[in-house]
């Protein structure tokens, strides 16, 4: 056992595909611009805080049979795949791109950064580390999901990260109405931890 005194904590904040076309454009989530506020208040407690901002985006090609599920959306290098406007973006963030050949890429944890990162990577602890992973954005009942169900899966034996959801950071398609509660259970059962953006603010920073 290490001695958790001797440990320094890092940051990891993971913002989820929070672009034009989940906002205001071919696939919106109801109410998916409420999540910009709490991404840019958390994102730059985490880089005040020497930690590392990482987003990820759905980046598709023009054809792929994830086009069959859903309306065309995030296509490379249009609008719709733009981050939102009002986010807060920064040159020394990290952006994972996922999606980008035949798969649906849900997860996160199938991106990979322009060099070679990928969220895995980036969350795993150095020795005498915690890493704490702050992980909000679109939508809560698919691209979250998935992503917080990757990283518990293979984070979940390591005592030194802890993956925390922002409650007030996500919104949910909800093709059924209860789609956002059965998604928040089932991240909470496999071990994330849900607290609200201030909680969080309150707490670690
Ligand atoms: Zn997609």
């Amino acid at each position: 056992m290490t001695n958790p005194e001797a440990q320094q904590t890092r940051n990891v904040f993971v913002g989820i595909d929070i672009q034009n076309d989940f906002i205001d454009g071919s696939l919106a989530v109801n109410e998916g611009a409420e999540v910009v506020a709490p991404a840019n208040t958390l994102s730059a407690e985490v880089r005040d805080d020497g930690g590392t901002v990482v987003w990820s985006r759905d980046w598709h090609p023009k054809e792929t049979p994830h086009f069959d599920a859903w309306p065309v959306h995030c296509v490379q290098e249009t609008r719709g795949a733009a981050f939102s406007a009002d986010l807060d973006v920064r040159e020394t963030d990290i952006v994972l791109s996922k999606g980008m050949g035949q798969t649906d890429g849900y997860s996160a944890m199938e991106g990979v950064g322009p060099a070679g990162q990928t969220l895995e990577s980036i969350i795993s602890p150095e020795s005498d580390e915690r890493v704490r992973a702050i992980m909000l954005g679109l939508a809560t009942d698919y691209c979250v999901r998935s992503t917080v169900l990757d990283s518990c899966v293979t984070f979940g034996d390591n005592p030194d990260v802890d993956i925390i959801i922002v409650r007030d950071g996500i919104r949910a398609v909800n093709i059924e109405p209860d789609d956002e509660q059965r998604a928040m259970q089932a991240m909470e059962e496999a071990g994330a931890i849900a607290m609200t953006s201030e909680e969080i603010r309150r707490a670690f920073f």
